[in-house]
């Protein structure tokens, strides 16, 4: 593809669409505006998707659940979380290996899928992931064992998570006091890195050019889905306000109020014409 040609891509090239979730699909248990539809646009076209989320608290099975009690009905299998994506960065790094994990089901399940041994004796890796119950006895262990050679792994740099009772310390605010004990900065795979999206188009088979990346968040979704090669489209349902995003320094290809308009323009492309007539068999199918 020439510079020009990729500089025009529009979201009728893209055959393989990734999207962030919160602030894209859902807020707060609510399904956003235009989020349904547009899943069931690219179920109906056979599009291939995943909902990526750098929350690794819960499994795909787990977030399968939350999303349909919002309404939106999503398959595990087109989920892909900052856990996920550890456990397979770590499985090509070290086949088999021990881990210390900090973390939930979505962790430690994704961990063990990938066939690594959950231990507190002489692990390769400390992995430090999102929960709940930080616990001061399991932070003092981890710290001991990074001393002790372990490698420091994060799942996501998220330094505070939402509830309906205000900010949570997240994994990143976490990771900060583990390095301020150690020294030792983790290498941290969710989103802005872009580990994330590479992990994520091996996933599902998909190819950066005909990629696009949906989020809320300029820092994370659009710079990570700009290096990733993306096509990249802002909604303003989220994080990024719409008079914030002239303050970055880079820009995303597409920007939109929320999902419903970007639904809405897929839609407008597909509009069955006379001059193409396998096109008009494809759309009404
Ligand atoms: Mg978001």
């Amino acid at each position: 593809m020439t510079l020009s040609n990729r500089a025009a891509r529009t979201v009728h090239d893209i055959e393989c669409w990734l999207t962030d979730m919160d602030g894209v699909l859902v807020h707060e248990n609510h399904a956003l505006k235009g989020a349904s539809e547009l899943l069931q646009y690219w179920r109906e076209n056979n599009l291939r998707f995943l909902v990526l989320t750098n929350n690794s608290i819960y499994t795909p099975r787990d977030l399968r659940a939350r999303l349909l009690a919002s309404g939106l009905d999503v398959p595990e299998e087109n989920i892909w979380t900052s856990a996920m994506a550890t456990a397979e960065f770590l499985a090509r790094q070290r086949p088999g290996g021990r881990t210390f994990v900090i973390g939930e089901a979505g962790l430690t399940t994704a961990l063990h899928d990938a066939g690594f041994i959950m231990t507190d004796q002489n692990p390769d890796y400390v992995v430090l992931g999102e929960t709940r119950t930080y616990s001061f006895e399991a932070i003092t262990k981890a710290i001991r064992l990074i001393e002790g050679g372990a490698k420091f792994i994060a799942t996501n740099p998220d330094a505070t998570g939402p509830s309906a009772e205000g900010s949570l310390p997240a994994t990143g605010a976490i990771a900060a006091l583990i390095t301020r004990a150690t020294n030792r900065d983790p290498y941290v795979v969710g989103k802005p890195n872009p580990m994330m999206f590479r992990s994520a188009l091996n996933r599902i088979d998909a190819h950066s050019e005909t990629t696009a990346m949906i989020g809320d968040r300029m820092d994370t979704d659009i710079v990570a889905g700009m290096e990733a090669g993306l096509l990249t489209a802002l909604v303003y349902s989220g994080i990024t306000a719409r008079e914030d995003m002239d303050t970055f320094p880079f820009r995303p290809d597409l920007q939109y109020p929320s999902v419903a308009n970007l639904h809405a323009e897929l839609v407008k492309g597909r509009v069955p014409s006379d001059a193409n007539p396998a096109e008009t068999k494809a759309a009404s199918k």
